[in-house]
C-alpha cells in the first residue's frame, strides 16, 4: 500500500517553481507602460488596449483583467486632487462660476486622460505580481 503523500500530490504555492515577483516593481514598470517581469517590452498597442504579449520576455498579458479599476482609480486621484483646490478656491476667493469650470473642466479632462493609461498599466502589473487571474501558472484550477 502506498503512502497518500507518494500518490497524490498537494498543491501548495510552494510546490511549484515560484518566480519571485515584486508588487512595486511590476506596478512602476506597469505604470511607465513597460511589461511588469522584465520592464523592456511595451505593455500597451494602443491608448488602453493591452498588448497579447511582451516583445522582449514574451510574457502573455492576456490573463489581465483590468476591467474598470484604472477608470475607478483615476476618479479617486483626480477628485483629491480637485475638491481641496476647488473648496480652497471657492472659500478664500469665490471667482465667478464660469471662470471656475472653464479651468476644472479641461484640468478635469487632462488629467484623467493623461493618468488612465499608466493606472491601467500598474493596475496589470499588480495583477501580475500577484498572480491573480490567470497569471499563476501553478494554479492546479483551469
Ligand atoms: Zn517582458
Amino acid at each position: 500500500m502506498e503512502s497518500l503523500s507518494a500518490t497524490t500530490k498537494i498543491w501548495t504555492r510552494e510546490s511549484g517553481a515560484v518566480e519571485k515577483r515584486d508588487v512595486w516593481t511590476s506596478m512602476k514598470r506597469g505604470f511607465r507602460g513597460r511589461c511588469p517581469r522584465c520592464g523592456e517590452g511595451k505593455l500597451f498597442r494602443a491608448f488602453l488596449k493591452v498588448d497579447s504579449n511582451c516583445s522582449v520576455c514574451n510574457l502573455d498579458f492576456t490573463p489581465h483583467r483590468a476591467d474598470d479599476l484604472p477608470a475607478y482609480l483615476v476618479i479617486v486621484i483626480v477628485g483629491h486632487l480637485l475638491v481641496p483646490i476647488i473648496l480652497w478656491i471657492e472659500t478664500d476667493y469665490s471667482p465667478p462660476v464660469w471662470l471656475q469650470l472653464s479651468i476644472y473642466l479641461p484640468f478635469t479632462l487632462v488629467a484623467s486622460l493623461l493618468l488612465l493609461q499608466p493606472v491601467k498599466g500598474a493596475v496589470v502589473g499588480m495583477q501580475w505580481a500577484l498572480r491573480m487571474h490567470g497569471f499563476d501558472e501553478n494554479n492546479p484550477e483551469p
